[in-house]
């Protein structure tokens, strides 16, 4: 038995530096670059 971690876990690359943050970092520990995550969710459906 093998326990597979989440793929929501994954790291963040800073789009600026290229540093690697964890997935909790608000910032780049780098740059101090806001991290951003990119959602699958573009344009709200208006009525
Ligand atoms: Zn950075």
């Amino acid at each position: 038995m093998c326990f597979r971690p989440p793929i929501a876990a994954r790291p963040i690359k800073c789009p600026k530096c290229g540093a690697i943050n964890p997935v909790v970092a608000k910032v780049c520990s780098k740059c101090q670059t806001p991290l951003e995550e990119k959602k699958v969710d573009e344009g709200a459906k208006k009525g």
